[in-house]
Formats: structure tokens, C-alpha cells, sequence
């Protein structure tokens, strides 16, 4: 019960890889806060504490840190989205909303603790990225930039909050989050350790940065994609075949 006695915050904690961070949070003693925008979770996830509310406004951010009764030990800045790009013509607005979710609204909750003393001292704070921060399929440029930007937000933020926080990130790559029964052989081969993530397998980090065993870290991202993204691909070579 390494959290016994700590409070955590988790984004978007409704579903996905959120809710597995909240779940593990709860297995190891702690008590979870979470903000999210679906409603249906007070009814499926009743041992975590919802705060109904969109990250990407201000004022909300405001009033979910003002409903908060215990200082902050663990955040893990989860919920992000992304609206297309160049190649749907994402708008001024889809495009910067996005940003708003993915980038402002993990500094600005941050910044609300530390104003209202909320941040409990070694406080550990985790932004999830993305692969995409890396690289890039066509058409996802509201999505990386966000990705991107939480990256270097992390060292900008661990800088910052010496002494007082360690902030890390993790870059996931393809999590299923849907519990598909069976992938593919090509959906497992292209991963170098045979499968594809599932959100225990970022949960698990998430529990291990935050632990005291994870002292010596901070300012860094970790990337948890099953090699995905170190694999080189050359049309042809052992047996890729492209286009
Ligand atoms: P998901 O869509 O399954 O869950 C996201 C949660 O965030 C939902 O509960 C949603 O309601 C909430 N949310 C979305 N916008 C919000 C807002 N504006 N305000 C409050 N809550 C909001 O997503 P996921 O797949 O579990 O992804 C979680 C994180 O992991 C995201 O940052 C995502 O970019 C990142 N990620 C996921 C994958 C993947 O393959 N699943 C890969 C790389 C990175």
C-alpha cells in the first residue's frame, strides 16, 4: 500500500487509461480526486471522488481545485483529445482547443495548487504524452503539437518546481483501451515484444514514478510502446511490405 495516506488527481479518469491509473491508485490506498466531462462515471467508478467539468476552461479548472478538501500528492495530467489538422482543415478554434486540453490545462491546474497550497510537499506530477510528440501519421497536427508541447512542458515544470514536485512524462504508444478480444498478426508483430499496450502497462508506470523508488527521476519522458516506435521499417526488409 505504497499510497496509503495520499491523495491522487487523476484527468480524465472516466475511461481508458485514466481510469486504470485511478483504479491503481485506489489498489495501493489512495484517495482519488478525478475531473472529466462524462457524466456516467459517479455510477461506475463510485470510490472515485468526480468533479464534472472541461479542463479546457478556465473557470472550471478554477472551481474543481477550489472543491478540493486535501493537498494534492500525485497529478497525473491524463485527458487530452485531438481534432485533425492540415488535411480537415482543423479550425483556429478546433486546433487551439486542443491545445487548450492537452498543454494549457496541465500547467494552469499545476499553477491553481501551488496559488492554493494544494501541491503537498515531494509531490510528484505526471503528464501523459504521446509517441505522437515523435512522430507522425498524416493529418494530426492539433494532437502531436499538444503532445509535443506537454513534453517540454514536463522539463520546463520540473525545473521550475525544484525542491518541490518531480515532474515526469510518459509517451504511450498503441494502448487498447476498447479490450479487443485478439489483435492481428501484423498488429502484434509490429510491436518488438509481440503484443500491443494495454493501460495497466501505463498505469504501472504512472504508480512507480510517483513512488519513492522514482527519487532520482525527474524532467524526464518515458516512452512505453512496446519498441513500436524504435522499429525501422525498409519497404521489403524482413518481409515489410509498404503501400
Ligand atoms: P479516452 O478517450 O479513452 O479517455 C479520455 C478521458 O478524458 C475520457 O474520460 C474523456 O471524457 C476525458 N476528457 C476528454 N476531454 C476532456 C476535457 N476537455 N475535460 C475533461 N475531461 C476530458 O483516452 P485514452 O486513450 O485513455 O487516453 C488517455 C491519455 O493517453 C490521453 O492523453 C491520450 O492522448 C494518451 N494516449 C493514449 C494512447 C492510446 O493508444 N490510447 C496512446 C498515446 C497517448
Amino acid at each position: 500500500m505504497e499510497f496509503a495516506n495520499k491523495h491522487a488527481v487523476v484527468t480524465g479518469a472516466a475511461n481508458g487509461i485514466g481510469q486504470c491509473i485511478a483504479e491503481a491508485f485506489l489498489r495501493e490506498g489512495a484517495t482519488v480526486t478525478a475531473i472529466d466531462v462524462d457524466k456516467t462515471a459517479d455510477e461506475r467508478l463510485p470510490n472515485i471522488s468526480f468533479f464534472y467539468g472541461d479542463i479546457a476552461e478556465e473557470f472550471e479548472l478554477k472551481e474543481f481545485v477550489r472543491s478540493l478538501t486535501q493537498p494534492v500528492d500525485c497529478l497525473i495530467n491524463n485527458a487530452c483529445i485531438g481534432r485533425r489538422g492540415l488535411l480537415s482543415e482543423c479550425s483556429y478554434e478546433d486546433f487551439e482547443y486542443v491545445q487548450r486540453v492537452g498543454v494549457t490545462a496541465p500547467y494552469y491546474l499545476t499553477s491553481l495548487l501551488l496559488q492554493n497550497n494544494l501541491l503537498a510537499p515531494n509531490a510528484a506530477i505526471i503528464n501523459i504524452a504521446s509517441t505522437r510528440a515523435f512522430q507522425s501519421q498524416p493529418d494530426t497536427e492539433s494532437y502531436s503539437a499538444a503532445k509535443g508541447g506537454i513534453v517540454a512542458l514536463t522539463h520546463a515544470m520540473a525545473v521550475s518546481l525544484a525542491g518541490r514536485a518531480r515532474v515526469n512524462c510518459i509517451s504511450p504508444g498503441w494502448i487498447d483501451t476498447a479490450k479487443t478480444p485478439e489483435h492481428s498478426e501484423p498488429d502484434k508483430h509490429q510491436h518488438p515484444v509481440g503484443r500491443v499496450g494495454m493501460p495497466a502497462d501505463i498505469a504501472e508506470m504512472v504508480l512507480y514514478l510517483c513512488s519513492s523508488k522514482a527519487g532520482f527521476i525527474s524532467g524526464e519522458n518515458i516512452t512505453i510502446d512496446g519498441g513500436m516506435s524504435k522499429l525501422m521499417v525498409y519497404h521489403a526488409d524482413y518481409g515489410w511490405r509498404l503501400g
